[in-house]
């Protein structure tokens, strides 16, 4: 490829709106250019990397036994019904109507044609073990696309879906997928860490994320892991606690007064006594609905554990016009610094939901909010003085430092970027669906199922994030958009421009992908558009040629040395054949 033909326009600045590295780089360095909220054209260079990236999966896939194929972007509500997540799956499905007004959505993830497919096709036990896979166009209309390729609302995954007979084969077949998307993505060039998470609204029991860990905020999950190897997103994440004073001193339940304590601090400070024996109620609306969660007040609560509690698609913390509101209704006029569960009933014409963290269950003797400005219940005791909430559950977010589920060590905790995950789905779809097979017995029974998904765009948006520096992209050879590019210092120079049209053909003939940086610029254009879009060689011809050398620089360690011609070429040749070998 010539650099004059090749279509790509650098920008001078970042773009304005983009908050992540991987977001910045791949607009300026002309990879991508945004059509809409979360949607982004893929230009020559970042189709390019796409596609390298599709094809390493895709020969992964191959090679664990999985078989490809291609199903609609567009869904018909009807199969959506039958698994019973037209209504379960909330805002982040597009839903769309056809001229004769049937009902639509675009596709978020495939659960649903992929089963239709299997009970189609898969009648007998003897066609069973069986993964498809796809490479598809996904749009959910995210609550907040962000970070350009990161998380856009249109995106390209690689979801996988397998069927077994037995809980066994599933076991083996998570396992196999685990080892072919470790393959995926250090061939990525990406070191990946695998850790237990929350199944959300896929379904199903037990979960892996493969993390790609960052120190910056492109990493949206919290991840806690331990030496001992265990590790798993916030969300999913439990740890037992140092034993700590959970029996406050008073003898008898009382209602003291407590002027102006809006915060635990305050009301510790004002009592003086430890967050650890005060039970904090906080109210949250599950969409639309009030929930109260009580949990130990030096604890926090971990949003989506909340969520799986009482079940739902979207939480968020009330604001403190709903707090008031809801109080109201119950005929009480205290602010948040006050709430308790005590005579909160309905609300919206509805009986509000409580939940338990576990970690009050055993709470005695505790403080407790009861919706009086002003005022607490101190000595207060479950069931005597306050009652209880029969939904009990580890809604706790856990914390660096408290001790490892398995190890007893402390916990350490990082951000991660989901790139990869595998889920166990069981008869989570298959059952409703009534998609089954023959087994040996003569009897029908629904498959069970596993799915396994890849962000294709969001794997080369975090290769970003893994390798640049302050003057662009540093691809991993084995995504790069091209492996090397030659770059005459001087197009007017007729010996530079030979010998940099000779490396360039020696390198093509050779199987290289290289470009030619044939434009009549300034070298200093030149050379920064080379490390911005992130060519992994670049080889400059100058003045030096004379003295039959040319500059060779690998863009990984920006190491520069002087050498002759065909030994640039050769090592850039070497490197290529190399990982082929190991593709
Ligand atoms: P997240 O927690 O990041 O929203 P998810 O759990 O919704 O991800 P899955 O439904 O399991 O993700 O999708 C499989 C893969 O698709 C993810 O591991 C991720 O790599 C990718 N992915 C999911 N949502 C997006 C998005 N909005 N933009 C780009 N890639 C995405
Ligand atoms: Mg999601």
């Amino acid at each position: 490829m010539r650099m004059s033909k090749l279509f790509v326009q650098t920008l001078r600045e970042f773009p304005s709106d983009a908050e992540v590295i991987s977001h910045k780089l791949l607009v300026r360095a002309g990879f991508i250019r945004k059509l809409t909220m979360g949607v982004y054209n893929y230009l020559p260079l970042m189709w390019r990397v796409l596609k390298k990236v599709e094809n390493i999966v895709r020969e992964e896939m191959d090679r664990a036994g999985a078989q490809e194929l291609l199903m609609p972007f567009v869904q018909p509500k009807e199969l959506w019904e039958e698994s019973g997540r037209w209504g379960a799956y909330g805002a982040e499905l597009m839903r769309l109507q056809d001229r004769h007004g049937r009902e639509m959505c675009l596709g978020p993830t495939h659960e649903e044609i992929i089963t239709s497919i299997a009970r189609d096709g898969l009648k007998s036990y003897k066609q069973l073990p069986v993964n498809l896979y796809q490479i598809q166009s996904k749009f959910r209309d995210e609550r907040r696309p962000r970070f350009g390729l990161l998380r856009g609302r249109e995106f390209i995954m690689k979801d996988a879906y397998s069927f077994d007979t037995t809980q066994e084969g599933l076991d083996k077949e998570y396992k196999n997928m685990w080892n072919a998307y470790t393959k995926i993505f250090k061939r990525c060039g990406l070191e990946t860490k695998a850790v237990q998470s929350d199944s959300g609204a896929i379904g199903g029991s037990v979960s892996h994320e493969f993390m790609v860990i960052t120190d910056t905020d492109a990493g949206e999950n919290d991840v806690f892991y331990c030496d001992c190897g265990y590790a798993a997103n916030s969300n999913h994440a439990i740890s037992n606690l140092t034993p700590a004073k959970i029996v406050g001193d008073w003898t008898k339940a009382e209602i003291v007064d407590t002027p102006e304590t809006h915060s635990i601090e305050e009301l510790c400070d004002f009592l003086k006594i430890e967050p650890t024996v005060i039970v904090k109620s906080l109210v949250y609306i599950v969409d639309k609905d009030p929930v109260i969660a009580l949990i130990r007040a030096d604890k926090n609560v971990e949003e989506t554990k909340l969520l799986n509690a009482v079940g739902g698609q979207e939480i968020r913390i009330a604001a403190a016009g709903e707090i008031e509101d809801i109080m109201a209704v119950n005929g009480f006029n205290a602010d948040k610094g006050f709430i308790g569960p005590k005579g909160l009933k309905e609300y919206n014409g509805k009986p509000i939901r409580f939940v338990a963290d576990k970690t009050v269950v055993d709470m005695k003797n505790f403080v407790i909010g009861i919706n009086i400005k002003d005022k607490h219940l101190v000595g207060g005791n479950w069931e005597t003085d306050v009652e209880l909430p029969s939904n009990i559950a580890d809604i706790r977010l856990v914390e660096a430092g408290e001790l490892c589920p398995e190890c007893g060590k402390a916990l350490k905790v990082t951000r991660g970027i989901e790139v990869g995950n595998i889920f166990q789905l069981g008869t989570k779809y298959s059952a409703p669906m009534n998609a089954v097979y023959t087994d040996i017995d003569g009897k029908t029974k629904p498959y069970i199922m596993g799915c396994y998904g890849i962000g294709i765009s969001r794997t080369a948006a975090a290769a970003v994030e893994a390798h640049h520096d302050e003057f662009g992209i540093k691809w991993p050879l084995s995504i790069a958009p091209y492996h090397a590019i030659v770059i005459p210092v001087s197009t007017k120079d007729e010996l530079q421009m030979n010998v940099a049209e000779d490396i360039y053909k020696t390198l093509v003939k050779h199987g290289v992908e290289a470009v030619i940086d044939d434009r009549d610029e300034r070298v200093g254009v030149k050379f920064k558009d080379a490390e911005l879009i992130g060519f992994p060689y670049i080889i400059t011809v100058g003045k030096g040629i004379t003295e039959g050398l040319v500059e060779f620089k690998t863009r990984e360690n920006n190491e520069k040395s002087e050498i002759k011609p065909e030994e640039a070429a050769e090592i850039v040749i070497t490197a290529i054949t190399k990982l082929q070998l190991c593709e």
